[in-house]
């Protein structure tokens, strides 16, 4: 059973779909004014798993990510190369393709554009206008906060709270500080669009409403985005859409966390700024390697946790993918004659089933998903020193494909892995001290007294790349291993 972490209730809920079978979801997009960074590579990454694991447990999914073709960033862009705004769009979605494509991110089941729902969008505007929860102002329309009695829901705030702190400069064509645009009057030169109020454009929030709802209905079942979209565009959309249909909008809502450098945000103005062609032209792997280890690195930690970027971080990504693939070419080359270790395969493999559907059912947590691997990985090696039969070997090829499919891993052919030497191009420089393979989410108590067993295990049988894997995961749960010469560890927290 699907537990997913919602938003909007703060806790982690049973996930059930309003219709059997069926999962509708919605993602907010990019906004196509630039190439796409590191966090939007989480972003996509994150639902992009979430979709394959909803496929993957029997479900048909229905999903809907937008981009955001119009918006003052577009414009300004466009102003300032002295070009259209679809020049600039055209030229974005295309790099937005372009990069996904080298990560392995599936295409939605429909990809909106703001620009081709015009009418859906002065039509929500227009009910709202009538249900007297928006006003006109000039060419202008704006959502009156105070009429939607829910505002705040999402983001746990309050609405006194909000008046108190807003900023000084205060819109004195609005009714309260927090009231947004729906629909802006257009300025001379800007792209436009009829409506009942004159030409304009619409506001960032309303788009997204009105595409989920056209293509998902008006309720459904999933709506996701980063978590610096929580305030105000969700709430804001949760406040227009509800306040225009009565109905729930989204029940449940799902946010990544952000992407740090060096523990922190970032940001242009830091230097520490990440776009994902940077990271495929500065890595000399070929592109499936390069976008394989990415994927690997993002999934290692959990999509709520914060992720630290860092060179060492993919190294250690890429060191421990040749590790997998190291397996992987040995499961295809000839063996010794003996099959001793059939027999222990099948039980193996369930036990891989099992705790990668648990770990994914437990709110997606990819990190323990990829600790069950790990755990895979040196049980297989372990039956290849006993003696593996071909049919078992493609067996347990197999096991990693179909499961490592959920999150786009171990699909590669081998000979890509195996004849490339690591480069040490410095993306990130320097200047910091490494983060590595840290924020992984929690790992629940029973996990790590397993994991401690484990790495006792390994250490005895000498497999000790398989007990440093474990040492740098708990570690990063606040674990220290201190290992006596007699062979025991103590653990320290
Ligand atoms: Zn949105």
């Amino acid at each position: 059973m699907l537990k997913v972490y919602n938003t909007l209730s703060g806790k982690k809920e049973a996930f059930e779909p309003l219709a059997p079978g069926v999962v509708r979801m919605y993602v907010c997009g990019v906004t196509v004014y630039d190439y796409c960074h590191l966090g939007h590579a989480r972003s996509a990454l994150v639902f992009d798993v979430i979709r394959r694991y909803l496929e993957f447990s029997g479900y048909r999914v229905e999903f809907a990510k937008n981009f955001t073709d119009v918006d003052d960033k577009i414009i300004k862009r466009a102003n300032e190369q002295g070009v259209s705004c679809d020049t600039i769009t055209e030229k974005y979605i295309r790099a937005y393709y372009e990069d996904m494509g080298k990560l392995g991110i599936r295409q939605a089941t429909v990809e909106p554009k703001a620009t081709e729902h015009m009418a859906d969008i002065v039509h929500l505007t227009d009910t709202l206008v009538k249900k007297g929860l928006a006003y006109q102002v000039d060419g202008d329309v704006y959502f009156e906060v105070g009429k939607y009695s829910g505002y705040g829901r999402l983001s746990k705030r309050k609405l006194d709270d909000m008046q108190a702190g807003a900023r000084v400069e205060v819109d004195e064509r609005k009714r309260h500080p927090m009231d947004f645009a729906l629909w802006k009057g257009a300025k001379p030169g800007e792209p436009a669009w009829p409506s009942p109020w004159g030409q304009g454009r619409p506001g960032w929030h309303i788009e997204c409403s009105a595409m989920a709802m056209k293509h998902l209905g008006e309720t459904f079942d999933i709506h996701g985005g980063g978590a610096d979209l929580i305030f105000p565009h969700h709430e804001n959309e949760i406040a227009q859409s509800c306040g225009a249909t009565g109905k729930e909008f989204a029940r449940y809502w799902i946010h990544n966390g952000f992407v740090q450098i060096n523990q922190e945000k970032m940001s242009k103005s830091l230097g520490n700024f990440f776009t994902i062609r940077e990271i495929f032209e500065k890595w000399e792997y070929p592109e499936t390697v390069t976008g394989e280890v990415l994927r690997y690195f993002l999934l290692a930690t959990h999509y709520r946790s914060p992720l630290d970027f860092s060179d060492q971080g993919l190294d250690e990504a890429k060191r421990t993918l040749d590790a997998f693939y190291g397996l992987f070419k040995r499961l295809t080359e000839p063996t010794a004659l003996s099959a001793t270790g059939d027999e222990k395969l099948p039980s193996l493999i369930e036990e891989l089933n099992g705790s990668f559907r648990r770990a994914m059912d437990d709110d997606v947590n990819t990190a323990i998903a990829i600790a069950a691997f790990q755990r895979f990985r040196s049980d297989v090696n372990r039956l290849l020193e006993v003696g593996l039969s071909q049919a078992a070997c493609e067996r347990a090829r197999k096991a990693f494909r179909t499961f490592g499919d959920v999150l786009g891993l171990f699909q590669s052919d081998t000979w890509r892995f195996g004849v490339i030497h690591r480069v040490s191009a410095s993306l990130t420089g320097g200047a910091y001290v490494a983060a590595g393979l840290t924020g992984h989410g929690p790992i629940a108590d029973a996990e790590i007294e397993r994991l401690k067993s484990e790495r006792d295990e390994a250490r005895k049988r000498k497999d000790f790349a398989r007990a440093d894997e474990i040492k740098t995961l708990l570690a990063a749960q606040g674990w220290i291993a201190e290992d006596k010469p007699d062979g025991t560890t103590r653990w320290k927290r």
